[in-house]
């Protein structure tokens, strides 16, 4: 029997939150993007005057 999700959450790979494709940067998998996503993102932030805050952070589960 072999717990093998059974580990602490280390994530090593990740996938992007946007797209679903494989983040192979440090940088993207900190930021949970990868960086055509995140700039796409980042111009729909902007352009979107969005009276609700943003849970960026809340997408850890
Ligand atoms: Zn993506």
């Amino acid at each position: 029997m072999g717990d093998i999700e059974g580990r602490p959450t280390v994530r090593l790979v990740a996938h992007c939150r946007r797209c679903g494709g494989w983040l192979l940067s440090p940088r993207s998998i900190a930021e949970g993007i990868g960086p055509t996503c995140a700039i796409r993102e980042r111009a729909e932030q902007r352009a979107a005057v969005a009276p609700v805050e943003l849970a960026l952070f809340d997408i850890a589960a």
